[in-house]
């Protein structure tokens, strides 16, 4: 028998460090086993070979001209395979991405082939997807959820929905964020962040993959994970190329090909095991435990003097020479060519349904604002008391109803104003990478926005009617309500049109400043007898506001409404006869349904002009691309001053 009791001990000690030593084994069996069998799910696509050749883009700098970012640059990128483009801070990476990606192309010259072919950017947009540096994730959903508009926005009603949700968790799983699934995306962790920004577009599987610094952010585990994981994705037959900042070592020595830019200009391209001899031969030997990732960055961004990369530009011209591919032209049926849209109908069903997931996970927001249409309900309704039966204040009522219109207009246009510029930046991701179109975007958007928006003001208006005594008739309850349902949407409509187009910082100035115009040209000329030139009356009626003004004038006192009662400690009430308030205000004519139709073109009209603005951020048509550099040039010019 064992009398030493420390010898049981060391003995299960060995035990455990066996255990957990054939744990570490069997963890790095699977993660290779991942890594040589990724996405059995997926889609098969065609490989894709993208090759550029003399690349230049210039960018207009106010006084100064332009000044040229990517000088002329070439080189190729192969399926199968994962590219880094590496370079200091301010080379040109991210710009050589979005012209690549097709994300900028004004300011770009040069020739840019696909398998080959010049590119067809239409198609090739159906081919790609471009991930971007900053991650953007749609808020109050989490990532199943996400994943799973994802998939129904991209692969349609025509995959079933097992078959989708199958994928879904291959997909999870082989990027671990299975823990994370019922997670809403605000509440993830910068790497998680990134993993389902790199989920999501592997939905549809697309043979070419860009990313931006994907791992700049995030802690040494998350990038060490990340970069298997592209590694693995594109081992699995992608083009994956990705901007990267200053690897480790073990991280850059995964990369099958390094291009390597410096000031606009490659100064490298080929295997990343070839960057050291490469820095021998322009006489920058690489000190022994060196990071040649860092050092070939240092000596690219000109530390050791600027005639080491002016060297390593004449090298990578003279001795890197861009060989054709050599390509077996694969006319294989598996393969899908294209990644093909889904029906509007799909893409306006997922959308809407996101729209009223995120509103009802956002409802604390909701009653908020239920809390301040009631606030408001009793302010308004306390300072105009019963004035609506007052022979004496029919002037005040007059009141009244301007300032609902004040309140229709700024309460529903200013939140769009914080919201809509972020959510038009998403727009433009999702967009970009053809998640869905336009029109059936925009018809969820618009459709989502009008039941809250009359729930509101059917909460004020339901308060404030009765308490300020207007009249309790139905029909002009109705019309009086209607008139306030159609300015509160032109207000909201107002806000997403400046949303559109504006910052969230330009747009909160922007407006509530135009909104005053607005309100002042709708009731210039009142209480004076003399009728107006025929130019103020047109000035008059550009605001909407006069036509929301005359129709609830005229739904509280129009249509033979009888004269009101005149206090009895009041000697003389002017107004009493309600034709006498409408004569001063200039409405005898009864104009209610000409208002009516007004302010129901009024909200057509914004909406078409809405859907224009959000194309032209999308698409820019020649006009919106030169206003934009006549904006970059006037911003440069007064920097400058
Ligand atoms: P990085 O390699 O860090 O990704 P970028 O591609 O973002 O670099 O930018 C390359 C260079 O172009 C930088 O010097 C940057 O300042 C400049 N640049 C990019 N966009 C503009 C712009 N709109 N106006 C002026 N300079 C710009
Ligand atoms: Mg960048």
């Amino acid at each position: 028998m064992d009398s030493n009791p420390d010898a049981g001990s060391e003995g299960s000690e060995m035990v455990k460090v066996n255990l957990l030593q054939d744990d570490i084994e069997a963890r790095v069996a699977m993660r290779a086993k991942i890594s040589s069998t990724p996405f059995t799910r997926l889609t098969k696509r065609q490989p894709i070979d993208i090759e550029f050749s003399d690349l230049t883009y210039t960018i207009p700098t106010g006084r100064k001209g332009s000044k040229l970012i990517l000088r002329g640059i070439s080189g190729q990128f192969r399926s199968g395979e994962l590219t880094a483009i590496m370079g200091p801070s301010g080379a040109g990476k991210s710009t050589l991405l979005n012209i690549l990606a097709g994300y900028k192309h004004v300011g770009a010259s040069g020739q840019i082939n696909i398998n080959g072919e010049p590119r067809n950017i239409r198609k090739f947009k159906k081919m790609s997807c471009y991930i971007m540096q900053d991650d953007l994730h749609q808020p109050q959903i989490t990532v199943h959820e996400a994943m799973c508009f994802a998939a129904d926005l991209k692969l349609g009603s025509k995959v079933e929905r097992r078959e989708k949700l199958s994928t879904i968790d291959e997909i999870l799983e082989t990027l671990r964020l299975t823990k994370a699934k019922d997670t809403v995306t605000e509440r993830l962790s910068g790497g998680e962040m990134k993993r389902l920004s790199i989920a999501l577009e592997l939905v549809n599987n697309p043979p070419v993959i860009f990313l931006d610094e994907p791992t700049t952010g995030l802690d040494d585990l998350s990038t060490v994970q990340c970069i298997d994981l592209l590694r693995s994705v594109a081992c699995g037959g992608r083009t994956v190329i990705c901007s990267i900042h200053t690897p480790s070592a073990s991280n850059f020595a995964k990369f099958h090909q390094v291009y390597v830019v410096a000031a606009g200009q490659c100064v490298y391209r080929g295997l990343a095991n070839g960057v050291v001899p490469f820095l021998r031969h322009v006489g920058a030997d690489c000190p022994k435990h060196y990071n040649p990732a860092d050092f070939v960055i240092e000596v690219s961004s000109g530390e050791y003097g600027a005639e080491y990369v002016e060297r390593m530009m004449n090298l990578v011209e003279a001795q890197m020479p861009i060989d054709p591919i050599a390509r077996k032209t694969i006319k294989d049926t598996q393969f899908q060519d294209e990644i093909d849209r889904t029906t509007w109908w799909d893409q306006f069903s997922a959308l809407s349904r996101r729209l009223m997931l995120q509103f009802y996970r956002n409802r604390n927001y909701m009653y908020l604002k239920i809390s301040l249409h009631i606030f408001l309900g009793f302010i308004v309704g306390g300072i105009f008391i019963n004035i609506g039966t007052d022979g004496s204040k029919t002037l005040f009522n007059f009141g009244f109803c301007f300032c609902c219109l004040v309140v229709f207009l700024y309460l529903p246009m200013l939140p769009v104003l914080m919201h809509f510029p972020m959510e038009v930046r998403l727009l433009k991701r999702e967009h970009f990478n053809r998640w869905y179109d336009l029109g059936p975007y925009f018809f969820a958007k618009t459709l989502s926005t009008i039941p809250p928006q009359i729930f509101l003001g059917t909460i004020y208006l339901s308060m404030v009617y009765p308490i300020t005594g207007q009249p309790l008739e139905a029909w002009r309850a109705a019309r009086f309500f209607s008139i306030c349902y159609l300015c509160s949407l032109i207000g909201e409509s107002i806000g997403l049109a400046i949303g559109s187009t504006l910052s969230i910082v330009n747009g909160m100035f922007v407006g509530p400043a135009s909104s005053v115009p607005l309100m002042l040209v709708s009731i210039q000329g009142m209480g004076n007898p003399e009728p107006l030139p025929l130019y103020r009356t047109l000035v008059m009626y550009s605001s909407y506001i006069r036509y929301g003004l005359e129709g609830l004038i005229i739904s509280a006192y129009g249509e033979g409404r009888r004269k009101l009662s005149c206090p009895p400690e009041e000697d003389y009430c002017q107004y009493r006869y309600p034709i006498a308030l409408l004569k001063v205000m200039g409405m005898e004519e009864n104009m209610f349904w000409r208002d009516f139709i007004a302010l129901v073109g009024i909200n057509i009209i914004l909406k078409a002009v809405i859907f224009y603005l959000l194309r032209q951020r999308l698409r820019p048509n020649k006009t919106f691309q030169a206003l934009r550099v006549i904006g970059g040039f006037v911003k440069g010019y007064i920097s400058l001053k």
